[in-house]
């Protein structure tokens, strides 16, 4: 039986050792004196066997192609971030001056940078803050003005946004008492103004990202609200979800943070990794003092992000357009294009390959009335699960028995994977 210690010893064990950390490359090591034991495994293989079982990195996530159409899949990451980001992401990984001002040696304000991008992204600002996403910045908000006071909301507004995640009981686990005004598909300016009183903290948008509520129908504009509450009134606090930050041509129904505050929002809540762009992260925009209060509250402290999102905030806002958006803008006959080079190579293996037209979503919630046109290379129904599985793993979908890879959700940088991942499966 070959030692724990020579094993660990062998040159290409150590180098494995120094990539993936000794734990993981001895867990395998006796694994495989296991397998030795039982009479499995000949001696002189141990050292290939473990090998073979060590993963390729230290982290379990693994790199996948976004094949499902859908731009921003929250089982999938949600965006995925510009080469800049990334960049920015690494440079400040190690240590670094988050919170330091280089020119006096004095401490300095926490990720200045991403602030001023976002104050210069989105005039309409004056301060902002980042917390580690929407939901925070909900809890955060809702705790600092809403604790042991009202907030009022519409009915239709209470809203579900994924996997069990329901905003009325995140603000009511605050402390906040919500009051509910109007009912399910109308509520007028008189509902609110009979609601405000001197118990009230704030008075609640949340933009309905995910549905639409159409027929006999009435909600109250921002602009209405904020012009019925007064500028030395109630604050107003919008919640738009998507993270826009101006309108966008291709979703009219999308608010952004620029027009909400120009309406007259007191404070706009967005995420970070939604039609912005970027890393996950919480965003809270708009009057000064109330972003000093939410900064001065205790749960600030525990919610605030780190400097590697930080980092990557202020690049995507910074930088050239992130993938997200460009795989909005993406023209369908480019995507017609690409469909059919890729289907070219595979046909030419010997592949059942085509190309066909597709619906594409923006995903994350965002836009539900919005299909975006785009086009898919079809499949036979069978190579769906193989290229789930296969390395890197291909996402597609399943539509009236074919296997669809939807060419708007990839970068165009990763049609060749695509296509090398396709092939090896049909090569099988
Ligand atoms: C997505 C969404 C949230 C939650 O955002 P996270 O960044 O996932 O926490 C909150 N409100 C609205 C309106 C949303 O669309």
């Amino acid at each position: 039986m070959p030692r724990t210690d020579t094993l660990l010893a062998d040159e290409r064990l150590a180098a494995a050792g120094a990539r993936l950390g000794r734990g993981l490359v001895k867990d395998a090591v006796q694994a495989v004196q296991q397998r030795i034991r039982s009479g499995e495994l000949a001696p002189p293989d141990a050292v290939d066997a473990v090998l073979s079982v060590l993963p390729a990195t230290a982290s379990s996530l693994r790199p996948v192609l976004n094949a499902t159409g859908v731009l921003v899949h929250t089982n999938l990451g949600r965006s995925p971030l510009s080469e800049v980001a990334v960049e920015a992401m690494v440079a400040a990984a190690g240590t670094t001056d988050v919170e330091l001002d280089l020119l006096s040696g004095r401490r300095g304000p926490r990720g200045a940078g991403a602030i001023d991008a976002l104050l210069a992204a989105v005039p309409a600002a004056g301060a902002a803050i980042v917390v580690n996403n929407c939901a925070a910045a909900l809890a955060l908000v809702a705790t600092a003005l809403g604790q042991d006071r009202e907030l009022v909301i519409a009915r239709g507004e209470l809203v579900e946004i994924g996997d069990g995640f329901r905003i009325p009981e995140l603000l009511a686990a605050t402390g906040a008492r919500l009051r509910e005004v109007g009912t399910t598909n109308r509520v007028t300016l008189e509902d609110y103004r009979d609601a405000v009183h001197d118990e009230t903290g704030a008075v609640l948008k949340v933009h309905p990202s995910n549905f639409v509520v159409r027929g006999f129908t009435r909600s109250v504009p921002v602009h209405e609200l904020a012009g019925a509450l007064g500028p030395d009134g109630v604050p107003l606090v919008a919640d738009v979800g998507s993270g826009l930050l101006r309108p966008h041509p291709l979703l009219p129904d999308e608010p952004d943070l620029q027009s909400t505050l120009a309406a007259g929002a007191d404070l706009v809540l967005a995420s970070g990794d939604k039609l912005l762009g970027g890393p996950q992260a919480g965003l809270v925009l708009g009057r000064a003092d109330l972003v000093a209060r939410l900064r001065r509250h205790p749960l600030y402290r525990a919610l605030r992000v780190d400097k590697t999102t930080l980092a990557a905030l202020e690049a995507t806002l910074r930088g050239p357009l992130p993938p997200v958006q460009q795989m909005l803008a993406a023209d369908v006959e480019t995507l017609r294009e690409r469909a059919r080079a890729i289907v070219a190579r595979l046909g030419a293996a010997g592949v059942d390959a085509s190309v066909v037209d597709a619906e594409a979503r923006v995903g994350g919630g965002g836009a539900p009335e919005h299909p975006l046109p785009s086009a898919a290379v079809s499949l036979p129904a069978s190579f769906a699960e193989p290229l789930r599985q296969g390395e890197p793993p291909v996402v597609g979908y399943l539509d009236d028995g074919r296997t669809l890879l939807d060419l708007r959700s990839l970068p165009p940088s990763s049609d060749e994977a695509l296509a090398a991942a396709v092939l090896a499966v049909a090569a099988r």
